[in-house]
């Protein structure tokens, strides 16, 4: 099939750069292709994932014994007053930018990753969460061997913190999500945009990462829990808790998935035995 490459590096696919072969990698640029490229990897045999900035995903350095394939349709949007339909690859960063003249994305400016990134994993900052926004998703269903296409309306969605229907659920591949935004002042909402970004810039650890490893609890702050359990800083091979955020875990160059698993086990059983508190992963691991 043609672009389809074998043993790829998964590094260069997660914002972490870390992450062994996969077996085969495709990327795709339109909905045709994707569906292309799932019949090949059923015709294989072979499990598949659909990615997009890979901005949450833990790739093992052991690589993936199966199908990668990366979505890139380009940043195409389609505007019907306050509805706009938007392509599941498009840059969640971009789109921010690009709507400046509707209100209720600006939460989202610099979250690394796409927007069907952002829908699987209902991505949230300053109080906003992808869930707000979603009129409609459409998605391909792989079932029986058999590929459907499908619309989920925002209750189909099944959204929660950091969950949706799609997070558990790698045969349902996002193409592409209608938003329902509002119209607003360019001037307030490039403010609010820019306010944002300075306190992301601000808060956010430097370096290569996945965001926040696991989730916050309804009456706790992960990071803090961390930080308290005095593990901010610690370290296993190239892996190390940020100093500055302690829910970021920084590969400091040459880590690997095991160095990051490792931090992972020391962190969950040190705030379970300090706080009782079981901590739940945001992040992806494959
Ligand atoms: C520096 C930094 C800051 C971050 N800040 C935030 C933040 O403030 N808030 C927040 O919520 N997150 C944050 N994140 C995490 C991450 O950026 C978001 O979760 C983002 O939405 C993931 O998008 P992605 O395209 O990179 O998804 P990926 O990492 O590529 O994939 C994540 C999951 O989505 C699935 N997926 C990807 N594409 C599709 C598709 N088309 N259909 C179905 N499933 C799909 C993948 O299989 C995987 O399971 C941050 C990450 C970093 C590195």
């Amino acid at each position: 099939m043609e672009g389809l490459k074998e043993n790829v590096l998964l590094s260069k696919y997660s914002t972490f750069r870390i992450g062994g072969p996969a077996k085969y990698l495709i990327e795709v640029s339109d909905p045709k292709e994707l569906e292309r490229a799932i019949e090949k990897a059923l015709e294989l045999d072979l499990r598949f994932l659909v990615i997009g900035g890979g901005s949450n995903i833990l790739f093992s350095s052991k690589g993936y014994d199966g199908m990668v394939i990366v979505f890139n349709l380009g940043n195409k949007f389609l505007i019907d007053d306050n509805l706009i339909e938007v392509n599941a690859s498009m840059p969640l960063n971009y789109l921010v930018n690009k709507l400046d003249s509707y209100t209720g994305l600006e939460w989202a400016v610099g979250i690394p990753g796409t927007l069907a990134g952002a829908i699987n994993g209902n991505a949230g900052a300053f109080g906003g969460e992808m869930s707000d926004l979603i009129k409609k998703v459409k998605a391909l269903e792989v079932k029986d061997r058999k590929i459907i296409e499908r619309d989920f309306s925002k209750e189909d969605c099944n959204f929660g913190y950091r969950n949706s229907i799609f997070k558990n659920n790698p045969n349902l591949i996002i193409t592409s999500a209608i938003l329902e935004l509002k119209k607003g002042n360019t001037e307030e909402i490039k403010d609010k945009i820019r306010n944002n970004l300075s306190k992301r810039i601000l808060k956010q650890p430097k370096g290569f990462s996945i965001g926040s490893i696991f989730k916050n609890g309804d009456n706790f702050s992960a990071g803090e829990l961390i930080e308290k359990a005095g593990l901010k800083g610690m370290q296993i091979g190239g892996a190390k808790i940020s100093e500055d955020h302690a829910n970021f875990i920084i590969n400091l160059g040459d880590a690997t998935s095991d160095d990051v698993l490792a931090l992972i086990k020391i962190i969950k059983k040190a705030v379970e035995e300090k706080f009782s508190i079981k901590l739940e992963e945001e992040i992806k691991i494959f």
